[in-house]
């Protein structure tokens, strides 16, 4: 059995060159860094062991290190100091999605369409692989790059909720990292789609603070109103009716979602909708 997915040092600055900050949250910081042997530049998640009551944290990073997804982050290594965890993560650098909307200035359903259609590209995969993200929100998701047909990447698997839960966990080396409590797709799917309601125009602009602005935009599920959501496509509505239908039987798998004409076809509409 290969155990060595884990590198253990005493001091990362031995490895990295700190650069500069790229975001920090309750539970970790994130920075540029360049690997000193390569020359690589990559963003590195530091997370105080202390702040992480986690006991199957290793297992969870096994998995993850596995996992390749054109839209999905990769994790490149995993450190460990006596202090703390480090995961070395590929360098996005284009941005988180709200703010390169809120800078565009101009967002049409197509825009909605492309970037859903990634999203739910990268969520199948994972889903595939038995991982649930449990994490996804807007600030979640990054660009690649400042292109501006740059492709978008779910980022942070959520230490903080893996905390949480169990996990179960097989041999080193074994995909054991199994979904929870049995609500993986669906609830993905709803959030998801909830992410979609606000790049439908009518929310991003009432509440500042992100995380508060997307917990309104699951309350406001299925309200339409107008006349915010009267120039949106009928196809788009259909679209976001299956993805938030409350019947788990009834609403749309990873799958549908992806063969729906919104994301498949050219129902979307070209219009500018913020
Ligand atoms: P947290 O668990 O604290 O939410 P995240 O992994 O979401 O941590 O990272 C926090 C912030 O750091 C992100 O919102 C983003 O701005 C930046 N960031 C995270 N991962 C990357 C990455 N791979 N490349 C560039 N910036 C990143
Ligand atoms: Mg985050």
């Amino acid at each position: 059995i290969d155990c060595s997915w884990k590198k253990i040092t005493n001091n990362i600055k031995d490895i990295f060159d700190f650069k500069e900050v790229l975001g920090s949250g309750s539970f970790s910081e994130v920075y540029l860094v360049r690997e000193r042997k390569t020359g690589n530049f990559y963003a590195l998640k530091c997370v105080k062991k202390k702040q992480l009551h986690h006991s199957n944290l290793e297992n969870e990073i096994k998995v993850l290190k596995r996992i390749k997804h054109d839209n999905v982050v990769g994790l490149e290594d995993f450190y460990e100091t006596r202090t703390h965890y480090y995961l070395v993560m590929e360098l996005v650098s284009g941005g988180e999605l709200f703010d390169r909307i809120l800078d565009r200035g101009v967002y049409t359903e197509k825009d909605a369409s492309r970037v859903i259609k990634q999203v739910l590209e990268a969520v199948s995969y994972l889903h595939q692989n038995s991982i649930v993200h449990r994490d996804l929100k807007p600030e979640n998701l990054l660009y690649y790059s400042s292109d501006e047909n740059a492709k978008i990447m779910i980022s942070d698997f959520g230490l903080s909720k893996m905390a949480d839960h169990g996990v179960m966990s097989t041999a080193c080396g074994t995909p054991g990292y199994v979904g929870m409590n049995g609500f993986t797709q669906n609830r993905t799917v709803k959030l998801w789609t909830a992410g979609l309601s606000a790049l439908s125009g009518y929310l991003p602009f009432y509440e500042e603070n992100e995380t508060r602005l997307f917990s309104k935009i699951m309350k406001a599920e299925y309200a339409f109103h107008s006349p915010y959501w009267d120039e949106i496509s009928e196809s788009a509505k259909d679209f976001i009716r299956h993805m938030l239908e409350k019947n788990p039987n009834k609403r749309f798998t990873t799958e549908q979602a992806l063969s729906h004409a919104w994301i498949i076809g050219d129902t979307a509409h070209n219009d500018n909708i913020i």
